[in-house]
């Protein structure tokens, strides 16, 4: 049997079927990696620019990263990926997608039950009184840094930034959700950003099958993984999704 097949027909047979998805499944749509060599990271030191005592101290030199992350989100589209997870959802194949991003393109292309561990870019924050803004363009060019309109003080894109907590309500909807799924598709993750690295090893502990999409081996391929399938998340579900229909 080829395994497209096998894969499809455990997707089919599962009685609660979940993705882990990461940056690696919106690379196709013209968002680099952080971490890679076209990445935000190459150019901003994250301990300088993404770590909230960063923005604390200095709110105007954090913008000029975050207005550039803007501009590549803004333009992003979802691709193929997105595209067969939301549709695998819709035809009662996938329960809910775990992510680690923050693009907003899983609901763009038509996913509904998402859970973002990370935040996203709806949202701009006032850590001082709490008010939320919704992102506009205007709002997100002003200089030298957006502002609460209560208080004056800098909002904050409503992402996790390192030495944040994860929200309270997406870590425990996530941790809810692996422990009840019997099947996890990881898609293009690294598995090691902690610590949402751990997620799937909660799956496995309760015995949940491991299927993993992604360009290279990571943590999870020899140690968790049942099916390890190598290449670009939107060709590899394209395979999968023509056998389950
Ligand atoms: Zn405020």
């Amino acid at each position: 049997m080829n395994l497209y097949k096998e894969i499809a027909d455990l997707i089919k047979n599962s009685k609660y079927s979940l993705a882990f998805t990461g940056a690696g499944i919106s690379v196709e749509s013209g968002i680099p990696t952080f971490r890679g060599s076209q990445g935000l990271w190459s150019k901003y030191d994250p301990e300088e620019f993404a770590h909230i005592d960063s923005f604390i101290r200095n709110p105007a030199k954090v913008w000029k990263m975050i207005r550039e992350m803007f501009a590549i989100i803004f333009e992003a589209k979802p691709n193929p990926a997105h595209e067969i997870l939301a549709e695998m959802e819709k035809r009662g194949y996938l329960k809910a997608i775990i992510t680690q991003n923050i693009d907003g393109l899983h609901q763009l292309a038509g996913s509904k039950n998402v859970i973002e561990y990370h935040g996203n870019c709806k949202w701009l924050l006032c850590l001082s009184c709490g008010k939320k803004e919704e992102v506009k363009r205007e709002l997100i060019e002003m200089l030298p840094y957006p502002k609460c309109k209560e208080c004056e003080a800098p909002l904050k894109p409503d992402v996790v930034f390192f030495g944040e907590a994860i929200p309270f309500e997406a870590k425990t909807k996530a941790e809810r959700e692996v422990q009840r799924c019997d099947l996890l598709l990881i898609i293009g993750t690294s598995g090691v950003v902690y610590p949402a690295s751990q997620l799937p090893y909660m799956a496995k502990l309760n015995k949940a099958t491991i299927i993993e999409i992604n360009l290279e081996e990571t943590p999870y391929t020899h140690s968790i993984t049942d099916y390890f399938l190598k290449g670009k998340a939107g060709e590899i579900l394209f395979k999968i999704f023509s056998e389950l229909s």
